[in-house]
């Protein structure tokens, strides 16, 4: 007779039963911020925001305890529309306790009648982010301890190769690995016509087989610039070579056409940097037409919302990878929303992006930057109360006198042969 019972139990790798028998630990010991034991208001007494180079837009809000949070509202290539909403913003919530994060983010998202879209949530974000970050350092505690406690012990990232005209990746995937990463991002296409020629594909398939001959995993951003035509084209070729995911295969908005591709192909599709908040993401999960939900953090509705988004996406069995091209606030944030959340798969990350230019990259305006040391293609546990980040606040200010003085950061323009614009 056979044993049932016996059969019916699960055992896992003993390796890993071991290791974890015990749960998840934290390892290093949590240090109390000096903030934690000060008395004093957490009510709202500052807000002022910075637009500092390569394009990032931090928030700093201080209470008038003298607890100071950091966020990041970064909107690349609209800095000044949310400098706007910002500006707006911060006079209305100064007095208010800053403890308080849900009825900030309920009262600037619903009392203020019109909602939603990228420049009013991304002001909304750096806010939130920011509150997040003052109620981590007040009540001594990473961020993550606020969500519900680590589930795991480091957060899987990604690097980018190839920049917005893909060329030479072979040579920058050698780089990546070397840097310690085991999966990249790169753009699938250069811009490409409405209907353009087959060909125009070839180069890419070739890309991706180049990149995985070498043990690395890659993602493919569609970046939203290839067309209906050419996408089925596209994915058909991929398919054999196994990318890690393709990124907005059509332009947010194309739900129906989006599931139509979703029923061609078996690579996992991936969307969701210009979704924002639950009402955004909520028609692709009912259509299931997307693998995975790339919510970004400094749009969606910073920390309050990407969690949220996160546990409505495992619901319908979706994977949360935070798109991240951006500041080290917005890394640090996505980074303690993986820490927690159980469907969380891979968080971008802009270490030596090519958008990180003139000498200002992730690690530029860090004190601590040893915290986002990139290990065999993850990133530990960050254990310092609040974002777990320390700013060199003199720099951000005096930059931001600089940057003042300059144009904030645009995309360059794509037209095609017929000189008419074409997605970027
Ligand atoms: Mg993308």
């Amino acid at each position: 007779m056979t044993d049932v019972s016996r059969e019916a139990v699960y055992q896992p790798p003993s390796e890993l039963a071991e290791k974890y028998k015990g749960g998840i630990q934290r390892h290093t010991a949590v240090t109390p911020h000096p903030s934690a034991s000060v008395p004093g208001s957490t009510r709202i007494k500052l807000v002022e925001s910075f637009y500092i180079r390569p394009r990032w837009l931090f928030v700093r809000i201080e209470t008038e305890g003298g607890v100071v949070g950091w966020g990041e509202g970064t909107l690349e290539g609209h800095t000044e529309a949310v400098q706007g909403s910002l500006k707006d913003i911060s006079r209305r919530i100064v007095g208010w306790d800053a403890m308080n994060i849900e009825d900030i983010y309920t009262y600037l998202y619903r009392h203020r009648f019109y909602r939603g879209g990228e420049v009013l949530m991304s002001a909304i974000s750096g806010i939130d982010i920011a509150l997040w970050d003052i109620k981590g350092k007040v009540l001594g505690v990473p961020v993550w301890q606020l969500l519900g406690g680590a589930v795991r012990e480091r957060c899987e990232v990604y690097g980018w190769i190839g920049g917005d005209r893909p060329s030479d990746v072979l040579e920058q995937a050698k780089v990546r690995k070397a840097q310690g990463f085991t999966k990249v991002k790169m753009n699938a296409t250069e811009s490409i016509g409405w209907l353009d020629s087959p060909h125009a594909l070839d180069e890419t398939v070739k890309r991706l087989a180049e990149v995985k001959s070498i043990g690395l995993d890659a993602g493919l951003d569609f970046h939203g610039r290839v067309h209906k035509a050419m996408a089925k084209q596209l994915a058909q070729q991929l398919e054999p070579h196994r990318p890690l995911f393709i990124e907005e295969p059509l332009l947010p908005g194309h739900v129906n056409e989006l599931k139509d591709l979703y029923n061609k192909t078996t690579i996992p599709i991936a969307l969701g940097e210009r979704l924002f908040t639950r009402l955004d993401v909520r028609p692709y999960f009912e259509a299931g037409c997307i693998d995975i939900i790339q919510p970004d953090i400094a749009h969606a509705g910073g920390i309050s919302e990407t969690k949220k988004i996160a546990i409505m996406a495992e619901a319908y069995d979706i994977g949360v990878a935070p798109h991240c091209p951006l500041g080290p606030l917005a890394f640090a944030a996505s980074l303690q929303v993986g820490f927690s959340t159980p469907n969380f798969v891979i968080c971008e990350m802009s270490w030596k992006m090519h958008y990180n230019v003139g000498g200002f990259d992730l690690f530029t305006y860090m004190t601590n930057p040893d915290v986002f040391a990139v290990k065999n293609g993850h990133i530990d546990l960050l254990t310092a109360p609040g974002l777990g980040i320390e700013l060199n606040e003199d720099l951000i200010r005096k930059e931001a006198a600089e940057a003042a003085k300059l144009e904030p950061w645009q995309n360059p323009i794509f037209r095609g042969p017929d000189g008419s614009v074409r997605e970027w």
